[in-house]
């Protein structure tokens, strides 16, 4: 008989969110005609940017044309699109090559499906609090995860430690959910740790686009050594507001070998394999986000979730509540007041003040007592949650 995979049975019960949106559910049921103020789940709520929707349009009338019509697009991506992001990258001084960039339908894709290229029974090191999705991919796989949590001594930023090595390292910077951002030289020491272990960087830049302190890295290709140990995975769902639209990419330095083999070719071999390529369409639209034109109207988009940050950062200040990222990042992660747990501090919320937000519980044990806002509601709402907090808090706080 056919078994199924057994290691769906360590995976736990339900994943974060689908929690949340089973208690606001039962809320608004009990109280109908509740607006609810949804700070939680990091989906955006601005439309794509015109230059964006402008290249889709056309795009779409080229699939009507007989002269200009695409059918399959090659697996690794469309020319036009690897180039225009190797460039970009090359404008910021990091050497990639088109070749070195494949084009995805986004980074979640990416996070699980890029788990096929490393032996099946190595081990994961996962920085906690932590983006879900990193322990259960590694879960449905059958790897072991070496568990490192962080905290607010570390500045959620944890240091390589020679007893606590694995394969594969997952950093994500800025962090989803803490807002941490390693600096150059705090990258530069887990690279050297994977360069001496032959370990493999995954790093997650989902959020690179959020940072504004032009000293801290946006990509790990900015670090010296990065190309012999790294694969950075990138996503225009946050940059650019392509969540609904699915578009993102990964980068594979030639350079990246084991045992003789080159990560780079293995990954192409996977991808002629596994997909048929991003829709044409979508690429057009992907590439538009590198143009000049792009690059401007996406930043005005951040601006507006940044302004977020502000109002809500300002009403922790007031409250006297300590929290963390909101400046380089679209997250602010809070310590939860009055000694509350994470899902304790999610009710009061809910029921005080029908503010929506993220119990820290759900990044892993360390995340316990710890809370996350995001910013990519819209302004009005993010005004109101901001009043309504300092209301309640900055009372009980007094
Ligand atoms: N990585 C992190 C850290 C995220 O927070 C998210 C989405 O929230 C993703 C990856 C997934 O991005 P995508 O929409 O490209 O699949």
């Amino acid at each position: 008989m056919m078994k199924p995979n057994p290691f769906y049975a360590e995976l736990k019960d339900s994943y974060l969110f689908y929690h949340i949106a089973q208690k606001t559910k039962a809320y608004v049921d009990a109280h109908p005609g509740t607006k609810l103020l949804r700070m939680g789940i990091g989906d955006v709520s601005l439309p794509l940017c015109d230059a964006v929707i402008r290249a889709l349009h056309e795009a779409v009338d080229d699939q009507a044309d007989k002269a200009r019509f695409h059918g399959y697009m090659p697996e690794a991506g469309a020319p036009f699109l690897r180039e225009a992001i190797a460039a970009h990258y090359q404008k910021r001084g990091i050497e990639i090559a088109p070749y070195e960039v494949f084009v995805s339908s986004g980074a979640s894709d990416e996070l699980g499906d890029i788990l096929d290229l490393f032996e099946r029974s190595g081990s994961s090191l996962i920085m906690e609090p932590a983006y879900p999705a990193y322990v259960d991919a590694n879960v449905m796989a059958g790897r072991k995860i070496i568990h490192l949590p962080s905290n607010a001594e570390n500045g959620f930023l944890p240091e390589p430690r020679e007893e606590v090595c694995a394969d594969l390292i997952y950093i994500c910077s800025p962090n989803n959910p803490t807002g941490a951002v390693f600096s150059k030289e705090q990258l530069k020491r887990w690279v050297d740790f994977a360069n001496q272990n032959g370990s493999i960087i995954l790093f997650d830049a989902a959020y690179e686009s959020f940072i504004e302190d032009e000293t801290l890295p946006r990509s790990i290709f900015e670090i010296e050594g990065a190309k012999t140990c790294a694969i950075e995975i990138c996503s225009l769902s946050k940059s650019a507001g392509f969540t609904g639209t699915r578009l993102g990419y990964t980068l594979i330095p030639k350079a990246l070998v084991r045992d003789g083999v080159s990560f780079n070719e293995m990954w192409l071999r996977n991808r002629t394999t596994k997909t048929n390529g991003v829709s044409y369409i979508l690429q057009k639209g992907g590439a538009a986000v590198f143009t000049d034109e792009g690059q401007r109207q996406i930043r005005e988009n951040i601006q507006v979730y940044k302004q977020n940050a502000k109002t809500l950062m300002r009403a922790l200040d007031t409250a006297g509540i300590w929290y963390c990222g909101g400046k380089n990042s679209p997250y602010i992660w809070l310590r939860c007041p009055m000694g509350m747990g994470s899902w304790e501090f999610f009710d009061y919320l809910l029921n005080e003040i029908q503010v929506v937000g993220t119990p820290g519980e759900g990044f892993g044990a360390c995340g316990e007592g710890y809370f996350r806002f995001s910013t990519f509601g819209s302004p009005e709402d993010t005004i109101e949650a901001a009043k309504r907090l300092i209301k309640l808090l900055h009372k009980r706080e007094g």
